[in-house]
């Protein structure tokens, strides 16, 4: 059976490792050189993602262990510094070097690759998917895998009848500028990994990472901007900051991260999506390597249950709802997290860190995270409201805080009641009912 994979995403590769292994004839289509795959830096993923995928570790040489961060709310008045235990720390490595691994395990398991080949969009027949248009020639399948990333033109390409909306949404991506600039001074720095919330007022993130001879600089919106105004944000940090140096090392691009739920519903017939193009990254961290890698193997799974190879929206709906359930119910609910960071003003942002609403514990955030239980120190939305509402003494405020435990209850509810079969009104039903609850208002 013929398996084509749109875009080399790490999932994408992943997948389709562990499906040449088993049997399948799959073929990458990625609109890169070999040479060019990733970007210019470094990432940090759990490692025993790569185990769920069957890639084995890669040689020592090649990562290593991250540095706990430390998170600065939008005044800088209190550090909240992150103690990750040893045993769950991520390691970090060169997005280059991930790519060689995995590409190279691939490789060895059967998997072709086409580089310097654009996908331009799905080739269907009714509602199915049966193959993809490229800028080298039409190319067909049994099954198309949809790694191309967040702006995906296959998923975008989809008629509507898959029943799959392509668009992103406001507040749901983060524009990013990152760029490593020299280290311009020696002196030991305290926090080597500082995010700063909302800096200067502004909806977004920025992190400056000091190491040795450099010092990396990340800067997220929820809105775009230019090289000017990243260069004058990197000024604004240089006056607390003085590693951050002005010489550009490395870098110095500008991509965007998905932010958000994942995709209400990620298989159509002959059509799964996979890794940003289905928004499986953290919402709150944006971090998707590893939940990639997971999705992966139940992707595969899934695929190799399918022994006619009909590859329908019917066969493929496990594959849904084997993700939604160790990953995605999870990180619906912290997509409601994610958005009352949007609607906070800075100053209440800094009451809530300033009076330990959300602490330290809070910001153990890692790509292992998949449910509440570390956010806001609550396990359920009950429990926030148990906590705010002792702390919290500004009515606007608490009245969001409680919009937020409300969302994320109904958010956990209509996730626990996905279908566990498919039958077409009752996924669409689920669909409308998963979206409804998305869409409530925080305030
Ligand atoms: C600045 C930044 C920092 C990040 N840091 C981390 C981190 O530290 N840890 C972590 O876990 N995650 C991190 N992420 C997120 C991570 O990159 C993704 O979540 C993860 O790679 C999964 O996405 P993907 O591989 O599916 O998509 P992508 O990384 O977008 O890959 C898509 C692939 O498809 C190809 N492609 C796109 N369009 C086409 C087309 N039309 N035709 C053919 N090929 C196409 C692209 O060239 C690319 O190879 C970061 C992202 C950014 C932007």
């Amino acid at each position: 059976m013929k398996i084509i994979v749109a875009g080399g995403g790490h999932g994408g590769i992943a997948a389709a490792s562990i499906l040449a292994k088993r049997g399948y004839d799959v073929t990458v289509y990625e609109k890169n050189a070999e040479k060019d795959m990733g970007y210019d830096w470094t990432d940090i993923f759990a490692p025993s993602a790569l185990d769920a995928a069957g890639f084995p570790m890669p040689d020592k040489s090649k990562y290593s262990y991250k540095e706990n961060m430390t998170f600065y709310g939008p005044g800088f008045h209190t550090a909240l510094r992150q103690n990750i235990p040893e045993d769950k720390l991520e390691i970090k490595m060169e997005r280059a070097d991930i790519y060689a691994h995995i590409i190279g395990c691939a490789k060895e398991n059967g998997v072709k690759f086409v580089f310097e080949c654009p996908v331009l969009g799905p080739v269907t027949l009714g509602t199915r998917v049966v193959g993809i248009k490229t800028e080298k020639g039409d190319f067909y399948a049994d099954l198309v895998i949809d790694a191309c990333g967040i702006d995906s033109p296959v998923k975008r390409g989809l008629p509507s009848s898959c029943g799959i909306n392509p668009e992103t949404g406001k507040n749901n991506q983060f524009y990013v500028y990152r760029a490593f600039y020299d280290r311009a001074t020696d002196d030991e720095v305290e926090d080597k990994y500082k995010v700063c919330l909302f800096a200067e007022g502004k909806l977004g993130i920025g992190w400056i990472a000091t190491e040795e001879d450099v010092t990396d600089l990340l800067v997220g919106r929820f809105e775009p901007f230019d090289l000017a105004e990243a260069e004058r944000t990197a000024e604004y940090y240089r006056q607390s900051n003085p590693s951050l140096g002005k010489k550009l090392k490395r870098g110095g691009q500008f991509v965007k991260i998905p932010v958000r739920q994942p995709l209400s519903k990620l298989v159509c017939d002959g059509y799964a999506a996979i890794g940003d193009s289905a928004y499986m990254t953290v919402p709150i961290i944006g971090s998707g390597i590893a939940n990639s890698f997971k999705a992966a193997k139940m992707l595969a799974d899934t695929v190799s249950k399918d022994y006619d190879g009909a590859f329908s929206s019917d066969s493929l709906w496990e594959y849904q709802v084997k993700y939604y359930s160790a990953l995605g119910s999870g990180f619906a609910s912290l997509a409601c997290v994610k958005e009352a960071l949007t609607v906070f003003t800075p100053d209440e942002l800094d009451y809530l860190i300033d009076n330990g609403v959300i602490n330290a514990g809070d910001m153990s955030i890692d790509a292992d995270t998949t449910d509440l239980s570390s956010i806001l120190s609550g396990k359920t939305p009950d429990d926030i409201k148990k906590k705010v509402r002792g702390v919290v003494k500004d009515k606007a405020l608490l009245k969001k805080m409680l919009g937020v435990g409300k969302k994320m209850a109904a958010v956990i509810s209509v996730t626990a009641a996905m279908p566990k079969r498919y039958y077409k009104p009752d996924v669409d039903r689920w669909v409308k009912n998963y979206e409804k609850a998305i869409n409530m208002s925080l305030v």
